[in-house]
């Protein structure tokens, strides 16, 4: 035995990462490919860069957060993408989630209400040579009715209820993940399909979201 700190080479880390996903219910491969091929490295900045490959959820600029891993892969997994769909991110945030999508669709639009966070997400994508991602400073809940409609929607911050505009904006076929519940309450992640015979709800697990609020965000 010594003293000296145990060196965990980049590939042990990926595998650590990959089989954290795995135990939490993350088994598509298509889903663990795109999660395989996206560094969650450059995503964070500063203090808690060196904790990137953990399963947890840490804090961006703006006072937000990036998701856990776990329920970044959850998430994309119950969209059910396929190479030819049309996703919205609604809820940019480090852009990292929109990276994973990027990876699956054939496009991905993503909002967020701060400024800064697009500018910040847009520089990495631009990096990672992500060219079919485009991020938009919006209020999100409004939706983005000049490409609509969707195969994919995703939301990643917490509201009530389902926004209108983005189930009106959803494809027939089309399918829907998001938090709902109060900002600091239980809330779940439900998927919505929308069918011919209307909308089908199911819930799945619980988690803690930032809330989905309304107009631009003040600039730090
Ligand atoms: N998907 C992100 C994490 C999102 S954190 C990632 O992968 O890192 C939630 C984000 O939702 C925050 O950045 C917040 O600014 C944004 N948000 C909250 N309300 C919004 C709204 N009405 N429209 C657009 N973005 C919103």
């Amino acid at each position: 035995m010594n003293d000296e700190p145990e060196m965990v080479t980049d590939a042990e880390r990926k595998m650590q990462f990959l089989y954290a996903l795995r135990s939490k219910g993350v088994t598509d491969n298509q889903v663990l490919g795109a999660m395989e091929a996206v560094d969650r490295g450059p995503f964070i900045r500063g203090l808690f860069a060196e904790r990137a490959y953990e399963d947890m959820p840490l804090p961006i600029a703006c006072g937000q957060t990036i998701s856990q891993p776990s329920v970044v892969g959850l998430m994309t997994q119950a969209l059910e993408i396929s190479p030819r769909d049309k996703v919205l991110e609604i809820g940019t945030g480090s852009g990292y989630q929109a990276a994973i999508l990027s990876k699956l669709a054939r496009r991905v639009y993503t909002i967020d209400r701060h400024r800064r966070l697009v500018h910040e997400a847009r520089v990495i994508f631009d990096a990672l040579d992500l060219n079919n991602i485009t991020a938009i400073t919006a209020d999100g809940s409004h939706g983005l009715p000049e490409q609509a409609p969707f195969d994919r929607i995703i939301v990643t911050a917490a509201a009530e209820d389902p926004p209108g505009p983005l189930l009106a904006q959803l494809k027939e076929g089309g399918i829907m993940v998001l938090p709902v519940g109060q900002s600091d309450a239980v809330q779940h992640l439900i998927r919505v399909r929308k069918t011919a015979d209307g909308l089908k709800y199911d819930e799945m697990r619980a988690v803690r979201f930032v809330p989905l609020l309304e107009g631009l965000g003040k600039e730090a």
